[in-house]
């Protein structure tokens, strides 16, 4: 027989199964106090006959030697010639010199009757009878004899037997009907896992929004499906954040895609002059230039979400890399008259992956180079503070408005879109600088006020390289 499939035919199995080892423990224990009682009160019986067959044995004796009638027959009529009792005396060489009792006559057990057994014990007849007998030695008329009493146990077996018929009968029953119960119950019990199973069918790519039904939230079944409801929630917001990635990737692509298009058509539709064609020309690689970048930036921010990106982590100073940044984007800031300082001391050094750093720095300072008005001071500014190692930010731009700071550094998102798209971002800087800060263990802060400017801050462990190293790793 194969082990069946479904947990509620197994749980009905195992529950009847349990219950029939239990019940025949029980059915044998009963079955064995009863055969002790049976074989107690027999005993008992038995020790009340032999009083009485060494009273008649006496009187038999002495009214053999007084030539008068038997009055162990008469004792024996007077019991009604018991046919379950059977009574016999015994020399110590082993003659039999009193026999009474039912048909047919007891054997002798071997040996001379000094060497029976003295306890109850069993004795089975030819015809099949079990009898039970008890020897003991008795002094009469100055002679040694051993009396034997004996009583047929057909009466007490038979008794047994029904007993323990009646038992083995309602073994099947009583199995039958804890499987059955045991059926009802598991069907009851696991009635939640079957609407949880059929509303978890439901359930696709494109019905996320389907909960579990919870039933009593506390609990088993109730537990599972609110972990379960918890985990869909956030795939839900996973999916959710992935097609709008994914829309907002392909409307940013879009738009360099038009203008190289539309330049395209521009430049067939006539004639033109040679500076004509080169500006032209000139717009195409911008764009082009455009779509690489976000292309690199849309690889990067997904090698950051597969965790595939390949950390390198090394000692340096931060203020080094600040004036590397600045030096490297001094250009920019020049064509604007924009004036970049660093302010770096020595002591702030981290061990951190040097380019994604570099990178997240460099998104920071392009920000408040596009961002700010011509003219403007920017400066970038290292120090140790408190075990961390920080580099700041800092503009006296335009500042971002209150209801803007808490979305900004997430995907594409641009405070003013108009303007931003107008200067070239596609609002994937601040999400891939706060990516990159975060991969090497520190944090990303942003203080602003419209108007008046704002401030980046990098925060990273500083101190001892074993420090660091392990805040690192734990982190990323
Ligand atoms: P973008 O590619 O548009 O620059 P970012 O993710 O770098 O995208 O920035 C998100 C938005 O935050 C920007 O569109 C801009 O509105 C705002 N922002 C970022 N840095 C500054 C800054 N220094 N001054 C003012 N606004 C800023």
């Amino acid at each position: 027989m194969s082990w069946p499939e479904s947990v509620r035919a197994r749980l009905a199995l195992w529950h009847g199964l349990a219950l029939l080892v239990v019940v025949s423990l029980y059915a044998a224990a009963v079955l064995l106090q009863v055969r002790d009682d049976m074989y107690e009160s027999l005993d008992g019986q038995l020790l009340g006959d032999y009083a009485l067959a060494v009273q008649w044995l006496r009187q038999d004796l002495a009214a053999a030697a007084a030539a008068s009638p038997a009055p162990a027959d008469q004792v024996l009529a007077r019991r009604g010639r018991d046919l379950a009792v059977w009574v016999d005396a015994w020399t110590p060489d082993g003659r039999r010199v009193f026999d009474r009792g039912r048909e047919p006559e007891l054997p002798a057990p071997p040996g001379l009757p000094a060497t029976w057994p003295r306890r109850f014990a069993g004795l089975r007849l030819p015809d099949g009878d079990h009898v039970r007998m008890l020897v003991r030695p008795v002094e009469v008329g100055g002679q040694r004899l051993y009396v034997r009493v004996g009583r047929s146990e057909r009466f007490a077996r038979r008794e047994l037997q029904e007993f323990a018929a009646v038992l083995g009968l309602s073994l099947p029953f009583a199995f039958a009907v804890a499987v059955a119960a045991g059926y009802v119950l598991a069907r009851r019990a696991l009635a939640p896992v079957e609407s949880m199973t059929a509303r978890a069918r439901r359930i696709t790519a494109d019905r996320l929004g389907e909960r579990l039904p919870a039933g009593n939230p506390s609990d088993e079944f109730g537990q599972l499906a609110g972990v379960i409801n918890d985990a869909l929630s956030r795939l839900e917001r996973a999916f959710d954040t992935l097609r709008r990635f994914t829309a907002d990737a392909a409307h940013e692509l879009r738009t360099p895609l038009t203008a190289i298009r539309s330049v395209g058509e521009v430049g067939l539709r006539g004639p033109r002059s040679e500076a004509d064609y080169r500006e032209l020309v000139g717009s195409i690689l911008e764009e082009t230039e455009r779509l690489t970048t976000m292309a690199d930036s849309l690889l990067l921010l997904s090698q950051a979400d597969s965790g595939a990106a390949d950390l390198h982590p090394a000692r340096f100073a931060l203020a080094e890399l600040a004036r590397e940044v600045a030096s490297d984007l001094e250009v920019l800031a020049e064509e604007k008259g924009q004036t970049v300082r660093v302010d770096a001391g020595t002591g702030a050094e981290v061990v951190a992956d040097r380019p994604t750093l570099r990178q997240a720095v460099l998104n920071l300072l392009d920000n408040a180079i596009k961002y700010s008005q011509e003219g403007a001071d920017i400066r970038l500014a290292a120090r140790a503070s408190d075990g961390a190692a920080i580099l700041e930010v800092v503009d006296n731009g335009p500042g971002i408005a209150p209801e803007h700071l808490p979305h900004i550094f997430e995907r594409f998102y641009r405070a003013d879109r108009a303007r931003s798209r107008a200067s070239g971002g596609a609002g994937l800087g601040l999400a891939i600088a706060q990516w990159a800060v975060e991969a090497n263990g520190g944090r990303l802060e942003v203080e602003s006020q419209p108007g008046r400017g704002s401030l980046f801050r990098i925060v990273l462990p500083g101190g001892p390289a074993e420090f660091i190293n392990q805040h690192a790793r734990s982190t990323s």
